[in-house]
């Protein structure tokens, strides 16, 4: 499944909880970026200047990593949670072109108005967490990743999550969308 959701709306949360139930693989992209500039590799480098821009890594690097991930064993047996991609129509393609025919059975798009975010993001104070690096990134969402929820609605398995309240009330709405398709 594909989680959706502007930044600071709670997905690598609600991840932790999804892995914890459902023994799937979370692929988080913005985690393996951090992992690759904590390792200062040449990847690691350049996407974290993007990072702290809030601009996003060009999609045939981020085509090329998810491509690499989703083809481990590890996935190919438990399933995967994919968070932070496909983020731009060209992620999307290049995901379909990766699963094999029905690989996608659910994406859902945890959803927190603007306001809420921003307000969240400036609390949690990550490194790109900037007042113009926030900008920049929901300003990108509403142009790139945005457009995507219509992609996923038509073929036919989109499903709209409220990602306004507690913690444990956002994950029950999520098992109650899940635990039918299992
Ligand atoms: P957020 O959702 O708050 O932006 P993420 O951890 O998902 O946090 O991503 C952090 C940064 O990593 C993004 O701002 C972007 O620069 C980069 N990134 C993550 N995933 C992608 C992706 N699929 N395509 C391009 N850039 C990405």
């Amino acid at each position: 499944m594909v989680i959706l959701g502007r930044q600071g709306s709670g997905k690598g949360t609600q991840c932790a909880h999804l892995v914890g139930q459902y023994g799937c693989v979370h692929v988080s992209t913005g985690d393996m970026l951090r992992a690759a500039r904590e390792e200062g590799t040449a990847l690691g480098i350049a996407a974290g200047e993007l990072m702290d821009r809030g601009d996003l890594v060009p999609d045939d690097i981020m085509n090329g990593i998810v491509a690499e991930r989703l083809a481990k064993d590890d996935i190919l047996a438990a399933g995967v949670l994919l968070d932070g991609f496909p983020r731009t129509p060209d992620q999307a393609d290049a995901l379909v072109a990766m699963l094999s025919d029905g690989g996608l059975d659910l994406a859902v798009n945890l959803d927190v108005p603007v306001e809420v975010v921003t307000s969240r993001m400036m609390e949690r104070g990550r490194a790109d967490d900037t007042p113009e690096g926030i900008a920049r990134r929901l300003e990108l969402y509403e142009a790139q990743t945005a457009p995507l929820l219509a992609w996923f609605a038509e073929q036919g398995i989109l499903e709209v999550v409220d990602g306004v309240g507690a913690e444990d009330e956002v994950f029950a709405r999520l098992q109650a969308i899940i635990d039918p398709l299992i």
